[in-house]
């Protein structure tokens, strides 16, 4: 049937430039316009429901309603709608926001500074550590390492940092001096028997070369999510940064943890950082920071780091860098309340009081399907892996798009899900998520995977 003319299907094709979507694709199928959203729960224009699956954009971690977040940005509003960090101003919330990451950091940090995404605080903080080797008089101490699908956004450096073909194809991307090492992924990266930590050496041996070939005093940081998510979910093999520290530590290359996903009790420890023994000199988080209700990011950096700037910007007169939105008052206000949110419902002991539901119902439900290679995550993150042959670990040709199309079908089970790269489909549900509702979502997925391998017999 043809949708009316002035139906909001015809708008958005005539309208909206789509972020991660195929354009000519869309002019044929069209958007899902979503109207509302409830809990862990979102509605379509026909008023169908979806348990979205993945947050959003492993974002809305409170979920898709929440009246105290509505409150706090309504009373911001009334009190100081904008104000900015420009020249020494500031104001409360930002302050408060600023104090409360300080408390919680898994490191000893120093000052937080604010963005508006995740993308942004990566961007932010390449900038800060080039300020700072040129501060430090290490001049030529510049180079960037990141991981082959690693995500880190889609600003220039961002794009440039994060290890995905389609975030560089036809943007002549990635910039100079950002070098990639491989993933670490068991699964797929390991020799035949080879144990996670004898793979984890090779993997931290790997970078050592690198900035051996590179030349220590020119390699400045490495950045790295905890659990890789959009690239694929990707949990690194035991012993991994434990590793990959000490290497880092003799080179004096800094350490930027990207909490934009794993942050805020995702895998089950506050920090991602936590889950696996990382001591990030540079953090940078976004995403449930507000549980996405209203944009923003965050860039804590440690004291050494801190002084390099400081120095740095007295030796300038000013730190030439920040964003009209640089702490806005009403995100940081939701920011806010977001934590104590957190802290009431006791973020850390629900995530793990509920997330074996996830973890042991997907391995114990999908671990022998046959189209399932592999089932991962911790916390409430996981993804499970299709694949053609399951014994020698083979996925399908990509030309076939069939994670895309589980999570087509998956739709009409009244999911939202997400298709990553190699064939994975992501869980990252709202950490506000009971039992039941993983169960419910687990069964939805189940009756999705049995009518894909109907299709494809
Ligand atoms: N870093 C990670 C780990 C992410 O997952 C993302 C977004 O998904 C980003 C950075 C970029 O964040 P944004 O989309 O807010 O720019």
């Amino acid at each position: 049937m043809t949708p009316p003319r002035n139906s909001n299907a015809v708008r958005d094709i005539a309208s909206v430039l789509h972020p991660y979507t195929d354009g000519r694709a869309h002019q044929k199928n069209g958007p899902l316009v979503i109207t509302r959203g409830e809990g862990v729960r979102v509605f379509d224009e026909q008023g169908n429901s979806y348990i979205e699956t993945v947050a959003g954009l492993w974002c809305a971690s409170l979920g898709f309603s929440n009246e105290r977040l509505v409150e706090a940005a309504t009373r911001q509003m009334r009190q100081l709608p904008f104000y900015h960090g420009f020249t020494g101003r500031s104001h409360e919330p930002q302050i408060e926001l600023a104090e409360m990451l300080l408390e919680r950091a898994p490191a000893p940090m120093s000052k937080v500074f604010f963005a508006n995404s995740g993308s942004e605080a990566n961007d932010s903080a390449i900038k800060m550590i080039w300020y700072f080797n040129n501060a430090t008089g290490r001049p030529q101490k510049k180079k960037i390492i990141a991981r082959i699908k690693g995500y880190h956004g889609v600003t220039l450096a961002a794009a440039s940092l994060t290890g995905l073909p389609a975030n560089h194809k036809l943007f002549d991307l990635p910039i100079a001096g950002i070098h990639h090492v491989s993933t670490p992924h068991h699964y797929h990266g390991a020799n035949e028997g080879e144990s996670e930590e004898d793979f984890a050496t090779c993997l931290a041996d790997e970078l050592e070369e690198v900035i051996l070939r590179e030349g220590p005093d020119t390699v400045a940081a490495f950045f790295a999510e905890p659990i890789m998510g959009a690239g694929g979910v990707i949990v690194p093999p035991a012993t991994y940064f434990e590793k990959v520290q000490e290497v880092l530590r003799r080179h004096d290359v800094l350490f930027v943890a990207d909490e934009v996903i794993c942050g805020f009790g995702r895998t089950g420890e506050y920090w991602g950082s936590q889950a696996f023994g990382i001591q990030p000199d540079i953090l940078t988080c976004a995403k449930a920071l507000s549980s996405s209700f209203l944009p923003i990011s965050a860039v804590m950096v440690n004291e050494r780091v801190f002084e390099g700037l400081a120095d740095g910007s007295e030796s300038v007169g000013t730190f030439g860098h920040g964003f009209t939105y640089s702490g806005h008052p009403v995100p940081a206000a939701v920011a806010v309340e977001t934590l104590k949110i957190y802290d009431e419902m006791n973020l850390v002991a629900h995530v793990q009081s509920v997330a074996p539901a996830l973890q042991d119902g997907l391995r114990q439900r999908f671990g022998d399907h046959p189209l399932v290679g592999e089932v991962r995550g911790r916390g409430l993150i996981a993804a499970v892996e299709l694949v053609e042959d399951k014994a020698a670990r083979r996925n399908f040709d990509p030309a076939r798009k069939i994670a895309p199309r589980l999570s087509k079908i998956a739709e009409s089970h009244g999911l939202i899900m997400r298709f990553l790269p190699g064939d994975g489909i992501a869980f990252s549900p709202p950490l506000i998520i009971t039992e039941a509702e993983i169960h419910d979502m687990l069964d939805r997925f189940g009756r999705a995977l049995d009518e894909l391998q109907v299709q494809l017999r």
